[in-house]
Parts: structure tokens; C-alpha cells; sequence
């Protein structure tokens, strides 16, 4: 059996806990085997796990798990494992899966495979692909042990329907509360109310190129007219031009899109680190020899002061149709 662990949100699953099971399915189906979904708090989606392949979700009802901690989500998800031997365990490498895999590793005593951007089955063992060297080089791991955990790329593995239904369960593990010495007191939202760039399907990223922060208004526009959300470059954000939590890379978040537009972005390998998953790579540079365009799928060589407009009308255009 593969185990999932699944981020949720005000009593509802977040999109990285759909690509967590269906990516869990792809691992499942090759070793012949079922899946089965946890939450943390109850979820009035989680029955539409069924249709991602999830044979059962089983949804925890501690109330010292209502708000996310890192101890007591690994102390919970270790008991889980306790009581059912999976054979893998897989969540999203999300802020909360990267902030709580490695406690939940060191707890159970098994191998972490993080970022993974790919999996598949070499004889009964799992390997799973990962970035490594700020992701100039991707490498196939191969878990010689009998059992691992995985945390998944957010937006490498996408959501596939594949039918069926599920059992809906809810239980309580036991979990001692005097060892959740941290606990989150107050959220807050960041301003702008856009995805964040980590969940975004599309994401327009600008760098220095754009000359000074009085020109984002360009960039908005490129956005809205994708329905996008915003990333940066290190530079501008150093620069103070844009907020920290734009910022992609290797120092910022990393995303993996289905679109991603950098512009006027040299494409310095730290940057690179952070995009170079994405499925569609977009370049506007007036540089024709930038480092970007190695990456891009489509390039456009130009300055972007005079194609950002153009092209926002284009799109807006097209998607008025
Ligand atoms: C330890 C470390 C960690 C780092 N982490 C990160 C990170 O997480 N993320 C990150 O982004 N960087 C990171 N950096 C910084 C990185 O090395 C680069 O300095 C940075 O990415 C450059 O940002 P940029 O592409 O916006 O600027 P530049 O490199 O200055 O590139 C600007 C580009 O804009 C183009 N341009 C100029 N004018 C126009 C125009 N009118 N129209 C179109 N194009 C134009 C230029 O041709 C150029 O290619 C890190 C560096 C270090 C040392």
C-alpha cells in the first residue's frame, strides 16, 4: 500500500494534495498495489479522492492537528504508518511537506527522497527522479531499503481522473501534545490576494530588465490577461522593487508551472533552479545571447517595453474570442 498525506486547508484539500495522490497512483500502479489517503483534519472534498485513484481516505480528527505544527503532524503521521506498513509513503514537497517530511524521516526511520519530479519502479524497488546542483542535473534515486518516503515537486505530477470511488474513514491517533512545543498563533494573508506562485498554473516573472518597479504595471497587465500570478528575480527583490515572497529560485520558491514567462530575467542558474521544471518557458529578453533562452521553449528577442504591450493585447485579444 502507498500512503498519502494530504494538504488541506480550511476543511478543504489544497490542489498540491490531488497531485500527491495521483502521483501516488502512477507509483501504485507499478508496483501493483493500492492507495490510500490521509488528512489531518476532516475534509468535506475528501471523497473525490476516489476519483484520483485513492482506494481510502482515512481523515484524522485529533483536535491538536485542527492547525498545522511540524511535531505534531509527524508525531500523527508516523502513527498512521505504524498501523498500516506502507509500502511508500508520499506527500508534497509544499512549505508544510518540506517543513514536516524530514522530523517524519528522522521518526520512522526512513529514507527522504525530496522534490521528486518523477517516479517509476526498477524490479520492486522505487526510484524517483530529483534535481540536484540548484537543478543542472537531474538524478534517478533508487531506495534499496523496503520502505521510503517521497514528497513530490508541487505541480510536476498533475491531477488525472482515473474513476472509482472511495471508503471515507475517521479515526483519532495517539499523539502526545506536550511534544508540540511549536504552534502557529496568527496567519497572515499576504496583500494582493494572488495565488501564490508555488500553486499558480501560470506565473510571469520579471527581473531587472524592467528597469525600476514604476514598470511592473506592464507586467500586471501580462498577468491578468493570463490570469497569472506574479514571481521575480533575486535581483529586483534585493533591490526592493518587489516582495520577498516572488521571489524564485534558489534563495525563493520553486515552481513548476504549466507557463512560465520570464522577462527581462538573464536566467542565472539560482534563478533557474527555481523554474526549470516548467512545462512551457516563455523568454522576453533584448539579449539574444541570454543564458534563458538555453531554457526556453519559446523565445522572443526584443525589449520589453515595446512586445509587453503588444503581446498582452494579443492575448487579450485571442481570449475574447
Ligand atoms: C547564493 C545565491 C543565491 C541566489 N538565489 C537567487 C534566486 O533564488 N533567484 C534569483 O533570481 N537569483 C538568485 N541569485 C542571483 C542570481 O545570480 C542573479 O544575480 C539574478 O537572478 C539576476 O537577476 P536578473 O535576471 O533580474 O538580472 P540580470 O542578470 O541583471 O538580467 C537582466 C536581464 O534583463 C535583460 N534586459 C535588460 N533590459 C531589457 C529590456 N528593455 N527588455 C528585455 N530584456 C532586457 C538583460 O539582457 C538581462 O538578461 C542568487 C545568487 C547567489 C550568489
Amino acid at each position: 500500500m502507498i500512503l498519502v498525506f494530504c494538504d488541506s486547508k480550511g476543511g478543504k484539500l489544497k490542489p498540491s494534495a490531488r497531485e500527491a495522490v495521483s502521483g501516488a497512483h502512477k507509483l501504485a500502479q507499478m508496483l501493483s498495489t493500492d492507495v490510500v489517503a490521509v488528512t489531518f483534519t476532516e475534509c468535506s472534498d475528501a471523497a473525490t479522492l476516489g476519483a484520483l485513484g485513492a482506494k481510502k481516505v482515512i481523515q484524522l480528527t485529533n483536535p491538536e492537528l485542527a492547525q498545522y505544527s511540524s511535531e505534531g503532524y509527524a508525531q500523527a503521521a508516523a502513527e498512521v504508518i505504524k498501523a498500516n506498513s506502507p509500502q511508500a509513503v508520499v506527500l508534497s514537497a509544499s512549505a508544510q511537506g518540506k517543513d514536516f517530511a524530514p522530523r517524519l524521516s528522522a521518526r520512522v526511520n526512513a529514507p527522504l527522497l525530496t522534490d521528486c519530479t518523477d517516479l517509476k519502479v526498477d524490479g520492486n524497488a522505487v526510484c524517483a527522479l530529483r534535481p540536484i546542483y540548484a537543478g543542472k542535473v537531474l538524478l534517478w534515486a533508487k531506495v534499496t531499503g523496503p520502505f521510503c518516503i517521497l514528497s513530490l515537486r508541487p505541480k510536476a505530477f498533475l491531477p488525472v481522473e482515473v474513476g472509482g470511488s472511495t471508503e471515507v474513514t475517521s479515526t483519532s491517533v495517539a499523539l502526545d501534545a506536550s511534544k508540540i512545543r511549536a504552534k502557529i498563533v496568527e496567519e497572515k494573508m499576504q496583500e494582493g490576494g494572488m495565488v501564490d506562485v508555488t500553486e499558480a498554473d501560470v506565473v510571469v516573472s520579471a527581473g531587472r530588465g524592467m528597469k525600476g518597479p514604476e514598470n511592473w504595471n506592464l507586467i500586471e497587465d501580462l498577468a491578468k490577461s493570463l490570469g497569472a500570478s506574479i514571481g521575480a528575480s533575486r535581483a529586483v527583490v534585493d533591490a526592493g522593487w518587489r516582495p520577498h515572497h516572488e521571489q524564485v529560485g534558489q534563495t525563493g520558491k520553486v515552481v513548476a508551472p504549466s507557463l512560465y514567462v520570464a522577462v527581462g530575467i538573464s536566467g542565472a542558474i539560482q534563478h533557474v533552479a527555481g523554474m526549470s521544471t516548467s512545462r512551457t518557458i516563455v523568454a522576453i529578453n533584448k539579449d539574444a545571447d541570454a543564458p534563458i533562452f538555453k531554457l526556453a521553449t519559446y523565445g522572443i528577442v526584443g525589449d520589453a517595453f515595446e512586445v509587453l504591450p503588444k503581446l498582452t493585447e494579443e492575448i487579450k485579444k485571442v481570449k475574447s474570442e
